[in-house]
């Protein structure tokens, strides 16, 4: 197969290059994101291998159907960036990586609930001033807190897996029931019994409709005061203004974000030199008690050489006419009602 790889960084290729020698397909490296006005670029090619910030709208998928292109390959987990009914109606194959490595992200998780109690950025920058000042550092211990997790899959398990090691008692709201986190002693319950229990709040649900905005007014509300809120899934499954009035208002007591709903345009590239246009997240950046990573949860070295393998193997499968298990299924009653739209 020939495939364009879009939104290429220099790591994707570090990875990728090896894991397709010998394969026989041919990859093209190309940097630009794929959006409706760099489709051209991906004329005369099977298949796309696309990253979190491509987007694959209908018109997109329609276009790539119509160049010819039959594969999508998706080198992350989640896919909220694809009309998967589109694709299906296209008779476009999108094969994904699910768990490629859940424990970066859970590792990362954890590291940003560490560094912002215990506020570590601040205490590195204080003592290259040469101050040794204490004051303002205050953190809480972990052990005998209430940590409630979002979505308990891969990263969630990984994540209730570490604090259960700290001694942390564990809440859990899902719609399935994991049971390794119940023989961890996770008590699983509603959202607002969640919220109202937890002073750790970590989301690992993946963006779905159910999912958008789930951290909003109403649920901030329903939070013990002085919450640590943790976003490492997909930005928009936090509503980042009503975030922004519980931080002032404090009842939020800190927020770490890997993921921010407006990152499409920002993220893994150096704006340093650009003004930004983004209020909420210039204001975001203004708090004390908040920690904004740009998407690097996942950036292990473990986790693209299990990326670009399992890309490879996704590759293989549909060239050779496989069931690929890493093809996602598509709700044919959405792929009915999104061809009628
Ligand atoms: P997973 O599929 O193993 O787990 C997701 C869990 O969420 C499942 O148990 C599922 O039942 C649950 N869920 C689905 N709908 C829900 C709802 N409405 N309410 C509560 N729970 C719900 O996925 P994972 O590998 O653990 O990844 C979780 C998310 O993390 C992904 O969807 C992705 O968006 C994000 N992610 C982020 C990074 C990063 O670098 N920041 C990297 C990988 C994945």
């Amino acid at each position: 197969m020939r495939i364009a790889v879009f939104s290429t960084r220099s790591y994707d290729e570090e990875f990728l290059r090896p894991a397709f020698d010998g394969s026989g397909h041919e990859l093209v490296f190309l940097s630009p994101r794929l959006t409706a006005e760099t489709l051209p670029l991906a004329a005369g090619f099977d298949a796309v291998c696309v990253f979190v910030q491509d987007r694959l709208n209908r018109g997109v998928l329609e276009a790539l159907a119509l160049a010819g292109v039959r594969l999508v390959a998706l080198r992350c987990a989640g896919f909220n960036n694809v009309d998967l009914a589109a694709a299906s109606e296209f008779g476009i194959t999108v094969v994904r990586v699910p768990a490629y490595s859940p424990y970066a992200v859970a590792e990362f998780t954890v590291g940003l609930m560490l560094a912002l109690n215990r506020k570590i950025h601040r205490a590195a920058n204080r003592v290259r001033e040469w101050n040794f000042a204490l004051d303002g550092l205050l953190g809480f211990d972990f052990h005998g807190r209430t940590v409630g997790i979002i979505g308990t899959g891969h990263i969630g398990a990984g994540v209730a897996r570490i604090m259960h090691g700290f001694g942390c008692r564990l809440v859990a709201a899902d719609i399935r029931e994991n049971p390794e986190l119940v023989a961890l002693g996770a008590r699983y319950c509603s959202h607002a019994e969640l919220f109202a229990a937890s002073d750790i709040v970590t989301l690992h649900c993946p963006l779905v409709k159910e999912t958008f905005h789930l951290i909003s007014d109403g649920a901030i509300s329903q939070m013990k005061s002085g919450v640590m809120l943790i976003n490492t899934s997909r930005g928009a499954v936090i509503d980042t203004q009503a975030v922004i009035e519980g931080l002032k208002c404090g009842q939020i007591g800190s927020l770490g974000i890997d993921v921010y709903e407006e990152e499409e345009n920002l993220f893994f590239q150096d704006l340093s030199n650009h003004i930004s246009q983004d209020d909420m997240l210039a204001r975001l950046l203004t708090f004390p008690n908040v920690l904004v990573t740009g998407h690097q949860a996942f950036f292990t070295r473990d986790a693209l050489e299990k990326i670009a393998w399992t890309t490879r193997a996704n590759v293989d499968d549909v060239a050779a006419g496989r069931t690929c298990p890493h093809a996602i299924q598509v709700d044919r009653q959405a792929a009915v009602k999104s061809a009628k739209q």
